[in-house]
């Protein structure tokens, strides 16, 4: 456990690479996913790439899928070597179904089950929403929304209607208070708040538990250095945060090793907000933000 500056509490270890850690310290039993297997979408990087870590320091396989082959492999590589588990690259895009299909069936082939689904895959950028083109907001509906939709479908139709199991899909707070810049986003990320309540209806009766981890920013991430995040950290903005700071990505897989794992078995249909308060306080002004997005590339 690393310490946080001049504070009483713990933080877990980060790094602010897509390396994995160099220093571990369990708070759960390292037993707690023991010979799992976990499907994460965007593994291969950010968040998901240390879920697939942390998760994998805990006993479990994993399948780490997005576009790019090339970033995963090298990955998955390095998650084996830290961890001592499986963990297998393979080439998806979470908005093509047959795409889903292909790899899940080579994970069943490979690793013989599915007990967890992170669905971790988005797109984002700054963008007013004048100058925001309709096809950039339908892409990041058809990244964030369906392809969480896809994935879903695709794994308990073929794994988790019979076996039972677990899915966290990775959400955000931007459409809580409507932030300024992300309508794309935060109307993409609502509506998967919304399935994620649908889904947990419908298929906690096959033994499906579904949730959501919703992160604040967090460092060390594409989202983080897009979104303007290094800049808040260099101007103070995260003092206004009742934890007055930015989280890490360890913080968050913990969030999702929490809701995927036994411990948590009472628990579905629930958004976990793990943003230190952010959404509650921080500030949502449209030309201090228009400031940060013209310093950015906001293209998909
Ligand atoms: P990231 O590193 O950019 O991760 C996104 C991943 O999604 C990439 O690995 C990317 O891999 C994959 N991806 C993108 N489009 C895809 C597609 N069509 N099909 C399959 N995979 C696709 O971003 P991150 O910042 O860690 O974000 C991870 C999650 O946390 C996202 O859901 C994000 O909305 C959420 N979140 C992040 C923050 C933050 O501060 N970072 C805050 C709130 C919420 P390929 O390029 O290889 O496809």
């Amino acid at each position: 456990m690393a310490m946080s500056q001049g504070k009483e509490e713990l933080l877990p270890e980060d790094v602010g690479t897509d390396d994995c850690l160099t220093l571990y310290t369990h708070i759960y039993s390292p037993d707690l996913l023991k010979d799992r297997v976990a499907f994460i979408t965007g593994g291969g990087s950010g968040i998901g790439f240390r879920i697939a870590e942390i998760f994998m320091r805990h006993g479990c396989d994993t399948v780490i899928a997005s576009r790019n082959f090339d970033k995963l492999k090298e990955a998955a590589k390095k998650l084996s070597v830290a961890s001592g588990r499986r963990c297998l690259p393979l080439c998806i895009d979470v908005r093509k179904p047959e795409s889903i299909a292909a790899a899940v069936d080579e994970t069943l082939k490979e690793l013989g089950r599915i007990d967890i689904l992170i669905n971790n895959a988005a797109g984002n950028f700054l963008c007013p929403a004048i100058s925001l083109s309709f096809n950039a907001f339908k892409t990041v509906m058809e990244i964030d929304t369906m392809g969480t939709f896809n994935t879903s479908k695709v794994v308990y139709e073929k794994w988790l209607k019979d076996h039972g199991g677990n899915i966290v899909n990775i959400s955000a707070t931007l459409g809580y208070k409507g932030q300024a810049l992300q309508v794309h986003a935060g109307s993409a990320k609502a509506a998967n708040d919304a399935m994620t309540r649908h889904l947990a209806v419908e298929w906690g009766p096959s033994g499906v538990r579904v949730n959501a981890v919703a992160p604040g920013p967090i460092s060390g991430t594409e989202g983080f250095n897009r979104l303007g995040g290094v800049r808040a950290e260099a101007t103070g903005a995260f003092q206004s945060i009742p934890l007055q700071r930015a989280g890490n990505k360890t913080e968050m897989a913990h969030c999702a090793l929490f809701l995927a794992s036994p411990a948590s078995s009472y628990v579905t249909g629930a958004i976990l907000v793990a943003d230190g308060g952010a959404w509650l306080t921080s500030a949502n002004d449209v030309s201090m933000l228009l400031g940060i997005s013209s310093s950015k590339s906001a293209k998909l």
